[in-house]
């Protein structure tokens, strides 16, 4: 046994159990919460979802006094406020939202000593009265969150986070902790510097979210894979990121005409209307939302399952923060990127126009990198972001599917030559076409069909030559003028193609988007036939956050749900056991969750019993000599259900006359196939080993039959 009990590793352990209702720290989070117990000022770096919140939030809670939390969004304010009230915690919030007498009586509970974290804006914070209120107040920490907004290198700069500078010189002894998911180096110094902790220790989690499935599939056909994709997911809630405001209402459009509850957001809509769309996504009423990047700052729903790109964004940075908005439950979840060489023209586009050609062009570079690569994807985003990864992840599609790469030489130079052609005059729809031997007007007209590759590559598809295109565009054997009606020019790289035969690989691109569709099916949310609890729970969970005007994962995560419905706890002790049910949120709603799952259980044993019943009505009219074919028309049940009501009779010890519905010499024959497949009771098997000579219904008896006869033997 150990000697000394670390006091204080016990007592966050327990407040984190007892408020949060969580068992374990996740990485970083004690070591962080302890330094800041001893009155040290720290850095954290964490990616999204990676639990920074509750760095600040336990050492608040642990020692006497107010945490005061700078947050530079109100929407998220308010949900951090509303998700510690939920635990319990009394927690609120000073805004300019708030009327004067709201905001005096948040002053009093705070003179009073009463509130434990306090969230204010950076403007707040800078005000003479605010600064009057802090002084007269016991303040035990400073939290900076998203503090990347007080650097200009970082990537969402604002003018107000500057004025924070002074805390440290008005608060020398009262910790200072700075949060952010922002990676590069410059940006955290930056922050250090700009906040005066420059001895702050740092620290910084991985980047890694391993829970975050990582696909990128070719951009032909988005609207059917989506669909697919959205089918193999009932019940998820997702975003589907799009570049422009147009294609998110398009989007959102075509998929409710069929059926599919989607909305849409972007920064063209009125404030009211956003607000209420993120509501509706938030609170599950539209668990799809088709947006624009505008979307997601500030919305902390936890059980966000997957995240869709229809467009490349325009960089890792970008595409990494989006991505990890799903999954900040922990929970599997799923994100997949569309791939198209169109939307890196459109990029391209932008980045013409811009001031920082260089650089940006330098970032898209290496997303397209990542969207091509042919090695484990996130072994590439890691190393963007400075970290390594060892091993394969095994949950990305090239670790799942490996590319399947063909000798593509003669198909790379069919189309080289086609361009030389062609002049290198026209883009690549028009060399799709002279290859495919096209009669449009345009080919035609032009003469087009005159020339030699004409038709040359008639046995591919126009989307597999759009795909290989695309791939010597990567390769570089192809460039595209932008400035001449995109054209496919040659580069000198391609003249080793096609003048010395060099060899080329082609990546199939097909074979990843139907094993995007495939390999969802198994990664259910839910295993082991527990999806019909952990919907009724959900549903409860909804009826709850509707009641209490507040939004479902408030109330508990999903993982949460998850985890009741694999273990289905009715009693206090078995559901406080539960990750994520507090001791305040029990006394809440424990006990309707307790009663939601004794009331699946009774139902479920119900139903157990009707099929009882059902086996044993089957028999009893066997028993009363009705014949098979009666016994089906009496119970409107086909051959094979009574047939296995009778053999699970028999299995259970009850009379069945074997020769009523196979004679001897089946009998033998069943027997025998049995012994050739070394006893494997399984009557599909059996059936289809014997030619599917033998009835099904007959090999389905006999085998429970010849089970019970071997068990009288044994
Ligand atoms: P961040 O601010 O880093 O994006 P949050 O603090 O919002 O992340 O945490 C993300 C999710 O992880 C929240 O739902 C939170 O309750 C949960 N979480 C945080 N720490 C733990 C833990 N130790 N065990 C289980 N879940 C946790
Ligand atoms: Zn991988």
């Amino acid at each position: 046994m150990q000697a000394y009990l670390d006091d204080t590793s016990f007592m966050i352990k327990k407040i984190l159990k007892k408020y949060f209702g969580y068992d374990k720290f996740r990485p970083m989070q004690e070591e962080v919460i302890k330094s800041i117990l001893n009155g040290k000022d720290g850095m954290v770096i964490m990616p999204t979802g990676g639990g920074k919140s509750l760095c600040y939030q336990i050492p608040a809670i642990a020692m006497n006094g107010i945490g005061v939390v700078i947050s530079p969004l109100i929407a998220l304010m308010k949900d951090q406020v509303e998700a510690l009230q939920s635990n319990g915690i009394n927690a609120n919030y000073l805004n300019s939202t708030q009327t004067t007498q709201e905001q005096n009586e948040i002053i009093q509970e705070l003179e009073s000593n009463k509130i434990k974290l306090l969230y204010v804006s950076p403007e707040k914070l800078a005000s003479r009265e605010f600064n009057y209120l802090l002084s007269r107040l016991n303040i035990n920490l400073f939290a900076i969150d998203e503090a990347h907004c007080i650097s200009v290198w970082g990537h969402d700069f604002r003018p107000e986070y500057t004025k924070m500078r002074y805390i440290k010189k008005q608060y020398p002894n009262t910790p200072v902790i700075a949060l952010t998911a922002t990676a590069d180096p410059l940006t955290q110094k930056d922050i250090m510097e700009q906040l005066n902790i420059e001895g702050a220790k740092m620290y910084q989690s991985s980047f890694n979210r391993s829970n975050l499935s990582l696909t990128v599939a070719p951009g032909q056909e988005r609207f059917k894979s989506i669909l697919n994709y959205i089918r193999q997911r009932p019940n998820q809630s997702g975003i589907i990121y799009c570049l422009s405001r147009n294609s998110t209402e398009k989007l959102a459009e075509k998929l409710r005409k069929i059926g599919i509850n989607a909305g849409y957001y972007h920064a063209g809509l009125s404030t009211e209307e956003r607000a209420a769309r993120q509501d509706d996504f938030i609170s599950d009423r539209v668990p799809i939302i088709c947006a624009t990047i505008a979307f997601g700052m500030g919305i902390d729903k936890s059980n966000v399952r997957w995240v869709i790109h229809y467009n490349l964004p325009k960089n890792i940075e970008s595409y990494y923060q989006e991505i990890g908005r799903a999954g900040r439950d922990g929970l599997n979840s799923d994100t997949l990127l569309f791939y198209s060489y169109a939307d890196v023209l459109v990029h391209k586009k932008f980045i013409e126009e811009s001031s920082m050609k260089e650089i940006l062009t330098a970032k898209l570079n290496r997303i397209q990198e990542y969207c091509q690569a042919k090695i484990c994807r996130r072994k590439i985003l890691l190393s963007y972001f400075g970290e390594n990864l060892e091993e394969d992840c095994g949950n990305c599609d090239v670790c799942k599917n490996p590319p399947n790469v063909f000798d593509g030489t003669t198909i790379v130079q069919k189309a080289l030559s086609a361009i030389i052609r062609l002049e290198q005059k026209v883009p690549a729809r028009t060399v799709i076409d002279v290859l495919r031997g096209s009669n449009r007007y345009e080919i035609l007209k032009n003469n087009y069909h005159k020339i030699k590759t004409y038709g040359v590559g008639k046995d591919i598809s126009y989307n597999d030559w759009q795909q290989y295109i695309t791939q010597m565009l990567h390769y570089g054997f192809i460039s595209i003028a932008y400035d001449n009606g995109n054209a496919l020019k040659i580069t000198e790289k391609a003249m080793e193609v096609l003048k010395s035969s060099k060899e080329v690989d082609l990546i199939s691109l097909h074979e990843l988007t139907q094993s995007t569709a495939q390999n969802k099916a198994k990664d259910k949310l839910v295993l082991g036939g527990k999806e019909e609890l952990f919907e009724q729970l959900r549903k409860l969970r909804s009826k709850i956050a509707y009641r209490r005007n507040t939004k479902p994962y408030m109330i508990f995560s999903d993982n949460s749900l998850k985890q009741m419905a694999e273990e289905e706890p009715t009693t206090q002790f078995e559901m406080l056991m539960i990750s994520g049910v507090g001791e305040y949120k029990y006394e809440e709603f424990g006990e309707e969750f307790i009663n939601c799952i004794i009331e699946f259980k009774q139902k479920a044993i119900k139903a157990n019993q009707n099929t009882a019943n059902s086996f044993k009505l089957s028999y009893e009219y066997y028993q009363q000599g009705f014949s098979l074919e009666q016994i089906c028309k009496m119970r409107n049940m086909d051959q094979i259900t009574i047939v296995s009501h009778l053999a699970s009779m028999l299995e259970k010890g009850k009379q069945v006359d074997i020769y009523d519905f196979v004679d001897p010499l089946e009998l033998s024959r069943i027997d025998n196939a049995l012994k050739m497949n070394e006893g494997k009771a399984d009557a599909k098997k059996i059936y289809i080993y014997m030619n599917e000579d033998i009835e099904f219904y007959k090999i389905r008896i006999c085998i429970s039959y010849l089970k019970t006869m071997q068990m009288q033997y044994c």
